[in-house]
């Protein structure tokens, strides 16, 4: 069965990328995540000499970390129809789950350094962009060893409690803050990264709404690493823990310096979303590579004297799980183009979207009016006008932002991975005993989609935490 993309008007650009992505995928992720994944040791993955770092220097070659970098920057944003993102996504989620979200991740804080009130960290974007050899890896240092739920629950009201304050403490002084803590093993690309976007905690009085966020350079003294995480998934993705000591982090890294600032308008829960809406897409596609793989199987295999896949219940089960994968996708896309939609009203090579993606003078009055709104929002908790969190009362009035609730991005997240498991664990068994042998890629679909029901949250909490906008 041929492959039918239900999306008739993508852009002829994007879809030109999209075959670039996936020619990447096959040709260069899938063989060399197979590798990474037979390690013993996870050290072995980011060794000298290892495929890993042949991945990263030929997406840099190929310019697909610029996606999400804007064009004022060097980036594709605002330079690429706005669904092509989301396209290169699914395929390298087809390709290999755990290599494409290390290199997602990788770009998380040079695309949101473009927004930081500092102009030398706002051109770290720049400088990213023009990186084809893989220096400037980044990382998000959100979770620690005893805060992991906690950072997803921090979203809703019952985030104000003292007893869930962030570990990680950054304490003002003087020009500086003084970071001391630890970032967990679970960071993806943890050992590897050079930057960071950190989640603190300023105000332990607040629980997790007293968080502020940092850009932070990781070769600062005082900062130290874990071993690499040994894992049942996504082998390829290098995790490890991130240790702070006494670390002086200049006052300019500091992005959101306001207690709860993070948190004001419902940011938290959106920022929540977008990272969320990022992994869905991605396992969208790994539900593809699982649903297409068992069909080539169930297409050979003779059992009772002709192909499995004419035995009735085999062919049912491939119906559902195609039903289940374009599902997934149809979601994922339609919400990436909602969220898109918004980013780029007006969109269009002479649009206003891509105007402003244009000059890098756009995101310096940006940033000044984030800095200026942290600030009038932290005032306004003082005198106490309003609260976003009301600590009582049965539902949370936290505002919608323009990117919607963050329910949306969440929604996709759970029924993307929750269904690249299930198609995964299907394949395997169409494969039969042939399913669970390292000869099939299906059981390290199976083992990388386990995993994604856990990462960027777990999908239980962070559907506790969407539901507070039901
Ligand atoms: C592949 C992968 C990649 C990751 N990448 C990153 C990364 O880049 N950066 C980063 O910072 N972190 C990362 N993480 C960490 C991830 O975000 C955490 O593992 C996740 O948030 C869960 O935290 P935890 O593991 O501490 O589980 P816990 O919080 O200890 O949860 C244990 C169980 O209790 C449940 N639970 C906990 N609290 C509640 C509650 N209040 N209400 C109801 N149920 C609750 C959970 O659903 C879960 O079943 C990654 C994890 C994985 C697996």
């Amino acid at each position: 069965m041929k492959f039918t993309e239900l999306d008739i008007d993508l852009p002829d650009e994007a879809k030109a990328m999209r075959d670039l992505a996936r020619r990447f995928g096959m040709e260069v992720m899938r063989p060399a995540g197979i590798e990474l994944d037979k390690l013993h040791d996870p050290a072995q993955v980011i060794a000298k000499g290892s495929v890993l770092w042949d991945v990263i220097k030929k997406h840099r070659e190929l310019g697909l970390h610029k996606l999400l970098i804007p064009k004022a920057f060097g980036g594709m944003m605002g330079e690429v129809p706005p669904i092509t993102e989301t396209l290169i996504s699914e395929q390298l989620g087809y390709a290999d789950a755990g290599l494409a979200i290390s290199l997602a991740v990788s770009s998380m804080p040079f695309a949101m350094a473009v927004l930081s009130p500092d102009a030398e960290v706002r051109n770290w974007a720049q400088e990213y962009a023009e990186d084809t050899e893989g220096r400037m890896i980044g990382c998000w240092g959100i979770t620690e060893p005893d805060h992991g739920s906690d950072w997803v629950i921090g979203t809703t009201p019952a985030g104000a409690n003292p007893k869930i304050a962030p570990s990680l403490r950054a304490r003002k002084k003087g020009n500086e803050y003084i970071l001391n803590g630890h970032k967990s093993a679970w960071v993806s690309n943890g050992t590897i990264a050079t930057h960071a976007v950190l989640h603190v905690g300023l105000d332990p009085s607040s629980g997790m709404h007293g968080q502020g966020l940092a850009f932070c350079p990781l070769d600062l003294p005082g900062i130290s690493r874990g071993e690499p995480l040994d894992k049942m998934g996504q082998r390829p993705l290098n995790q490890g823990e991130i240790i702070f000591e006494e670390v002086k982090l200049p006052k300019k890294y500091m992005f959101s310096s306001t207690p709860g600032g993070l948190a004001a308008g419902g940011s938290g829960i959106t920022f929540l979303g977008i990272a969320n809406l990022e992994t869905g897409v991605i396992f969208s596609g790994l539900a593809q590579a699982a649903f297409d793989e068992a069909l080539r199987y169930a297409k050979e295999r003779v059992q009772g004297g002709k192909p499995i896949i004419e035995h009735q219940n085999i062919r049912l089960k491939l119906f559902d799980m195609f039903t289940m994968v374009e599902s997934a996708r149809a979601l994922a896309r339609s919400v990436s183009r909602y969220n898109r939609g918004k980013m780029f009203a007006g969109s269009g090579k002479s649009g206003i979207a891509a105007r402003i993606m244009s000059t890098k003078a756009t995101f310096a009055v940006t940033s000044k009016a984030i800095q200026v709104f942290l600030k009038l929002y932290h005032l306004s908790k003082k005198v106490d006008l309003t609260r976003v969190f009301p600590r009582k009362g049965p539902r949370n009035k936290r505002a919608r932002t323009s990117l919607g609730s963050g329910m949306h991005g969440i929604a996709v997240k759970v029924l993307a991975t929750e269904t690249a498991f299930k198609v995964a664990s299907e394949a395997v068994q169409i494969l039969g005993g042939y399913g669970l042998a390292r000869e099939y890629p299906v059981e390290k679909m199976l083992r990388d989609a386990r995993a994604s029901m856990i990462e960027d949250g777990t999908n239980e909490t962070i559907a506790l935490a969407a539901a507070e906008d039901l």
